[in-house]
């Protein structure tokens, strides 16, 4: 079985996108408890780099570290784990709440930011990215960005998504480099 119900978002996600193609080499950022991970290994992802703050216990195909995923250590240590540049980048990353409107806000759109230049760091030209934005936290200076350097950008609440969520998914393909 999936190890989270975030594994449904992924696979009604890749369902409507068309995410995980066969032999990908994919990194899952906030990849705890393990379910983006399993989806992308059911779906013939070929290699799988899973990164989060807390453990994440083990999955035959995947490499795992705990680990914060914005420090440059662990980030050098995704790219010896993936032996090369990954196809697919997953980011369902979520900063802990503080309760604080406005301190949250400034997490969740930090994460986000970290995560995007990661992505332009790591992505191969054609490469995919697929991440967790908060409405209010999709920033016109993320989403600008993006679209500049990806053919294509597109916005998704998947069905599984809680509908009293403010999350949603932005899904961008064919990097530009
Ligand atoms: N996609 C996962 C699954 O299917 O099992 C669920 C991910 S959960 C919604 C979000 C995760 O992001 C949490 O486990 C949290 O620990 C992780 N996270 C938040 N900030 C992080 C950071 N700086 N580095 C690594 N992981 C982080």
């Amino acid at each position: 079985g999936w190890r989270s119900r975030a594994a449904f978002k992924l696979i009604e996600l890749d369902d409507r996108f068309q995410i995980i193609k066969k032999g990908m080499r994919v990194l899952d950022l906030g990849a705890a408890p393990g379910g983006w991970t399993q989806v992308a290994l059911d779906r013939g992802a070929a290699v799988v780099v899973g990164i989060d703050l807390l453990e994440i216990p083990p999955i035959p195909g995947a490499q795992l570290i705990q680990g914060d995923a914005t420090d440059p250590e662990n980030q050098a240590r995704i790219i010896e784990l993936l032996g090369g540049k990954p196809d697919l980048f997953l980011s369902d990353m979520a900063p802990n709440t503080s309760g604080h409107a406005s301190t949250d806000h400034i997490r969740i759109v930090a994460l986000a930011e970290m995560a995007l230049d990661l992505a332009f760091d790591l992505l191969p030209v054609g490469g995919t990215f697929v991440a967790k934005l908060f409405q209010g936290g999709a920033d016109k200076h993320l989403l600008d960005p993006m679209k500049l350097r990806f053919e294509s950008v597109k916005h998704a609440k998947p069905p599984a998504s809680r509908k009293e969520s403010s999350e949603l998914y932005v899904i961008a393909k064919n990097f530009k480099g």
